[in-house]
């Protein structure tokens, strides 16, 4: 069998769902391949914060973007969605990062985010159970969370009813229009997306992707334990940073009244298995900054792989190597956030459209192979 598409997606997590229904909207005929579950792999895995980050401007750009259009979508998002705007508290341990705190306020209020900085006093009227001792918080009262693998399922729904289909096949490879898949079916298509998150180096291996796992701990049931998305603001220097392995303070309260605690960053650490003192290290430092977090129950812990490029954006556009390719990958710990921005700017170049912000930022040419070898990807 062999069927032809205006655009073939591979990979229905949140970003290969997200651009199923952007390329539907416009009237092409999609074909959405993969071999797991729908909204199985990172989606699964990850948090859902939707935040807005200044590590750069682009990136400040394309999360803010992003949370705008999920801030659109949410009223037609299913209850198994659970998309709340809890807001998120950078906390601030010392002076020092109550400095960086005020810098990070302005930037966002010059981009027109409301934010808040938030003293000791107001830090621990806003978070009764923090520690008592730390100097303060930077309150983003936009910032959404949701359960990401139902709203992947819920954007699926809507490309189907413009037409897509959804075909469960695992890919062996892409490239000249055309799409080959285990069971020995080719698939053509005038575009091909690879939105394979973690694994798209292996569909395309020219890109500079390291996969990055993550363990998350889920609690059981403490409503109101926690009223924000609370993230340590060093938090910032352990994503940014190229360490084998990183951890942070990083907790969010889910509308079922469970927490989700988080988070660690390993490269080359392979397999799903939970690794112990890595999460001993996590719940140690979770611990500091929550110290009754001891006398709560942990229900499961799990892991998933973040797909991280060398400078920390993602790969939004034609592949360097073959036109008929579109990459959609890459997003590492944003691509939940960043989905909707992602296949919208897709959508808008296969379309020749004039985009909301630019996209140049995030073609996947701007790592050329030097770049990559200078910032430790080689
Ligand atoms: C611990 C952790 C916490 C996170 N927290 C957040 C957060 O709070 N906020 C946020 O914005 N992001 C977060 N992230 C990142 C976010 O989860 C990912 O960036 C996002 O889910 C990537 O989505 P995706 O669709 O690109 O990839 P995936 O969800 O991994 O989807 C890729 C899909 O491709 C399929 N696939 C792969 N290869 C093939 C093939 N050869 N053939 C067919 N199908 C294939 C897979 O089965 C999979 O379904 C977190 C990630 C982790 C690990």
């Amino acid at each position: 069998m062999s069927a032809n598409y205006d655009a073939i997606i591979v990979g229905a997590g949140i970003v290969g769902t997200a651009c199923a229904l952007e390329c539907a909207r416009d009237g092409m005929r999609v074909a959405i391949l993969d071999g797991g579950e729908v909204g199985g792999g990172a989606t699964a895995a990850g948090m859902g914060h939707i935040v807005v980050m200044d590590d750069s401007p682009a990136q400040l750009a394309l999360t803010r973007y992003s949370q705008i259009l999920w801030q659109d979508l949410a009223p037609e998002l299913p209850s198994s969605s659970e998309y709340e705007t809890p807001g998120t508290i950078w906390i601030a341990a010392d002076e020092d990062e109550m400095k960086e705190l005020s810098r990070k306020c302005m930037n966002y209020r010059h981009h027109n985010i409301p934010a808040e900085v938030l003293d000791a006093q107001a830090l621990r009227e806003a978070e009764p159970n923090l520690n008592p001792a730390l100097a303060g918080g930077l309150l983003v009262p936009q910032d959404a969370v949701l359960n990401a693998s139902s709203a992947a399922r819920h954007l699926l729904d809507r490309a189907i009813w413009g037409d897509a289909v959804l075909l469960r096949k695992t890919v062996v490879s892409i490239g000249n229009n055309r799409v080959h898949v285990s069971d020995g079916t080719v698939f053509h298509g005038s575009r091909i997306v690879n939105a394979a998150g973690a694994d798209a180096a292996k569909l395309t291996p020219e890109i500079p992707i390291k996969r990055r796992k993550g363990h998350l701990v889920l609690t059981d049931r403490y409503p109101k334990f926690v009223r924000h998305q609370l993230v340590e603001l060093s938090y910032l220097k352990g994503a940014g940073s190229i360490a084998p392995e990183s951890i942070a303070f990083n907790v969010q309260p889910r509308k079922s009244g469970q927490m989700l605690i988080g988070s660690s960053r390993q490269y080359d650490a392979e397999g799903q298995q939970v690794e112990q003192p890595v999460l001993d290290r996590m719940m140690e430092r979770a611990r500091y900054y929550l110290p009754q977090l001891d006398q709560l129950t942990a229900v499961r812990a799990w892991t998933g792989f973040r797909a991280a490029t060398p400078d920390k954006l993602p790969l939004i556009g034609p592949s360097l190597h073959d036109p008929t390719v579109f990459l959609a990958t890459g997003h590492e710990g944003l691509g939940i956030t960043t989905a909707l921005a992602t296949a919208r700017l897709l959508a808008d170049h296969i379309a020749g459209r004039v985009s909301e912000i630019p996209r140049e930022p995030y073609f996947p040419s701007r790592l050329q192979v030097g770049t990559m070898i200078e910032r430790g990807h080689s």
